[in-house]
């Protein structure tokens, strides 16, 4: 479907037709859209902008991918969707392995994100050969399937959009776990080391521009900048955000868009 360019919400209509377009080519799968509408609900309350909080939720997750040993972004169908060159982009920036892990999985599935990525410029794509499978005991669904090169071996996990079950189950590993997720009130955001309470679709670019700026810095101050971060207080600094912004909007700062209409406004 064409979006015409001044729909008043033409941005947020574009991103959704990625998500259905993906639906259709087996990328996203069915539940993806109910995720995806829940997302968008949450990304109202942010303003669909990126808060201070963010920034600095992200470059500490920038911080963390660049000081681990062995880092790796976990992708599912939404993403690939959403952002298949930023994440490839940020993998090759961080040094971190890509590996397709997903909740609805099938072969036809993970043919049809494999093939999206590779088309975004993936080299290497780990969890679609199976004799490199091994399996996260704790998880009883298909998630539980990784790569005993990737997600089973990694210090540092990224999972864009992620289940809470994984990260409580990635976090019972001994694995740190970074996780973008605009609900700061999900099992994902309460489990995880640095939880970005974002759009995935700003985020991840965002988070290439902190690669740039932090690239140089050595590696005590890239763990400083980690130690001094508190995932709870950081999640209690979001909540903060969100409600006093309800409240402005409440007491005044939410304009009335149908405040010219004059006499009809009434009729
Ligand atoms: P949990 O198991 O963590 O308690 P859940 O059952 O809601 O949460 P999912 O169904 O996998 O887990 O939900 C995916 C999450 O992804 C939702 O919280 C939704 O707000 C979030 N989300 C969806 N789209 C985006 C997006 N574009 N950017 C960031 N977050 C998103």
């Amino acid at each position: 479907m064409t979006i015409p360019d001044n729909h008043p919400r033409a941005e947020s209509l574009r991103i959704r037709e990625k998500i259905i377009k993906g639906m259709h080519e087996k990328v996203v799968a069915e539940a993806g859209l109910i995720a995806h509408g829940r997302g968008e609900a949450y990304d109202y309350l942010l303003g669909e902008k990126t808060p201070n909080y963010a920034q600095k939720q992200q470059e500490v997750a920038v911080a963390m991918l660049l000081t681990s040993k062995k880092p790796v972004i976990s992708v599912n169908g939404n993403v690939a969707a959403l952002c298949p060159k930023e994440i490839v982009q940020l993998a090759e920036q961080t040094g971190a392995l890509l590996e397709i892990n997903l909740f609805y999985r099938s072969e036809e599935r993970v043919k049809a994100i494999t093939s999206v990525l590779e088309e975004a410029g993936a080299k290497t794509i780990l969890g679609i050969e199976p004799e490199y499978y091994e399996t996260i005991e704790e998880l009883s669904h298909l998630r539980r399937i990784v790569d005993i090169r990737g997600i089973y071996s990694a210090d540092v996990i990224l999972v864009p959009l992620e289940d809470g079950d994984r990260t409580m189950a990635l976090r019972r590993e001994g694995k740190k776990v970074i996780t973008i997720d605009l609900n700061p009130l999900s099992r994902t955001s309460l489990w995880s080391n640095v939880s970005i309470v974002n759009n995935v679709i700003r985020a991840i670019p965002e988070m290439i521009e902190d690669v740039f700026k932090l690239k140089n810095n050595n590696s005590d101050e890239l763990k400083d900048l980690i130690n001094r971060f508190d995932n709870y207080k950081s999640l209690q600094e979001t909540l903060n955000f969100m409600s006093l912004r309800l409240r402005d909007l409440a007491e005044g700062k939410l304009e009335d868009p149908t405040k010219n209409l004059g006499d009809i406004k009434n009729e």
